[in-house]
């Protein structure tokens, strides 16, 4: 049977065409065959999923509308869910079953959602690379040898290979739109606050936003419809009225104004790469866009000073890992202080270890002020930059990554190198801004990704650019040939 995208089975679902359960059936028996070769699923529900595919079959029955009846997901293992495990791709999680579920995960099953199970993942959303995952890594559906990007590479991976047609993600400095591009897919992390991130586990509050991951911008408007909303519980949520994300897809781009920051093709982008990436927004400029060169000039300061705010932060919320309420707890503590060290010298990998140094001592009492302060004060020269740009363009563009998946093991022993990864997509988290991926040609046989970036709430206008990309283009129709 043709693999249908997200929206192509919403109407065949509809149509009659197709049961939720044998979509259901379809999907896990991909995953069941094919995973092996990938590990993009740390859990598989089998059954809680045939179970929520035969209560969709019902409400189908009934010609109830919700947005994702019946539809088969992931959820990206970072998201709490009620009675299955969430392990964050920690060992410090590994035997954590979540008492309730996410806002997002509740709001997609109220959409009608079936989750398939929860996704690979770096640990605590930390790498670049899906290596740091208690799990193992991840690999490229691509090529087996090279990395899907990280943190939400078993989302992305899961979803290049087909083996569910959309999943969700979670961008702290680039882990949405990063794997998205290594693996070929659309991706979206939208501005922050729009999505809760009540019950997703904290990796640095004033930067992480959850958001959606699929073949195309209009599975990704679809998903986000159902994700997105205004939540209590998220003392950061956005109260605004609710959004059809959908609705302006097919607007054409005429007069649409590009800005191409100058920043983000100097020295350290990829030739290859800086052709495809002008390939690709030469089709824009026929359906009638204007591109126009702009500056972002302190773009260059986002890596450092992400990595003095993003570690402060996870500190701070990996304090909570203590031997007591969650997870690992290590055997036959001696006193309180013994269970302590060793329940996290035990339950963290050797990136959580560093970042959670890196932190406590940029926050400590000498270096706070030429640390974490500064490193405040550069983001707001980011945020301003941009404020700056979207006054003379209405959305920027420009690759999503600096070079093409590199090979597993090729980074990891190099932590800067494996940083530099997020170069053109940190600053869009430092600004709280929305960002999109979107498969932009091949390079050998590997993926580009093009970055779009909106200003604030502008998600709808970032996935109707993506939307009329996709009607001339079919790079996100292509399969990796392993698993057509
Ligand atoms: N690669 C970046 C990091 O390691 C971003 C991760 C993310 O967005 N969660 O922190």
């Amino acid at each position: 049977m043709k693999l249908e995208t997200l929206t192509g089975w919403r109407r065949r679902l509809r149509a009659r065409e197709i049961s939720s359960r044998e979509l259901t059936e379809l999907y896990l028996g991909r995953i069941a065959r094919l995973d092996a070769q990938l590990n993009s699923f740390i859990t598989v529900t089998d059954e809680l999923a045939l179970a929520a595919a035969d209560a969709a079959d019902e409400r189908l029955g009934r010609g109830e509308e919700t947005p994702l009846l019946g539809l088969p997901v992931a959820q990206k293992d970072i998201f709490c869910t009620e009675g299955v495990r969430t392990s964050c791709g920690s060992r410090m999680l590994d035997p954590f079953v979540a008492p309730y579920d996410a806002t997002v995960v509740a709001r997609m099953k109220a959409a009608g959602a079936v989750m398939l199970g929860k996704t690979n993942m770096d640990e605590f959303a930390m790498g670049s690379s899906n290596e740091t995952s208690f799990y193992g890594p991840v690999c490229n559906p691509w090529d087996p040898d090279r990395v899907p990007g990280g943190s939400s590479g078993g989302s992305a991976a899961a979803v290049a290979a087909r083996l569910v047609p959309a999943a969700t993600g979670t961008d702290t400095g680039g882990s949405i739109r990063q794997p998205a591009a290594f693996c070929g897919i659309t991706g979206l992390k939208p501005t922050y606050g729009r999505v809760s991130r009540y019950g997703m586990i904290a990796f640095a509050s004033s930067l992480d936003q959850g958001g959606p991951m699929a073949a195309t911008a209009e599975d990704c408007a679809l998903m986000l419809n159902a994700m997105a909303g205004f939540d209590p519980r998220d003392s950061t949520s956005v109260e605004r009225r609710a959004e059809d994300f959908s609705a302006d897809l097919e607007r054409d781009l005429k007069g649409l104004r590009i800005g191409l920051p100058r920043e983000f093709f100097g020295e350290g982008l990829d030739p290859e790469m800086r052709a495809a990436i002008e390939t690709a927004l030469a089709v824009l400029k026929d359906r009638g866009a204007i591109l126009v060169d702009i500056n972002l000039p302190n773009s260059g300061l986002s890596v450092p000073a992400y990595y003095v705010v993003a570690p402060a932060e996870c500190s701070s919320n990996l304090a909570r890992y203590d031997g007591v309420r969650f997870g690992h707890r290590c055997a036959d503590p001696l006193d309180l202080q013994d269970l302590y060290t060793r329940s996290r010298a035990e339950g963290f990998g050797a990136e959580v270890k560093r970042r959670i140094m890196i932190g406590t001592y940029v926050l400590s009492a000498g270096y706070y002020d030429a640390y974490y302060l500064k490193a405040q004060k550069v983001r707001r020269l980011i945020a301003d930059d941009f404020r700056r740009a979207f006054t003379e363009v209405d959305v920027i563009a420009g690759p999503t990554t600096p070079e093409l998946p590199f090979r597993l093991g090729e980074k990891s022993a190099d932590p800067v190198k494996m940083y530099l990864s997020d170069i053109y997509t940190i600053a869009v988290n430092l600004a709280g801004l929305p960002g999109l991926s979107m498969p932009a040609g091949t390079i050998g046989n590997l993926p580009v990704g093009l970055q779009l970036i909106g200003n604030y709430f502008d998600e709808a206008r970032l996935l109707n650019v993506a939307h009329q990309f996709q009607q001339d283009t079919d790079w996100h129709a292509r399969m990796p040939a392993a698993f057509v």
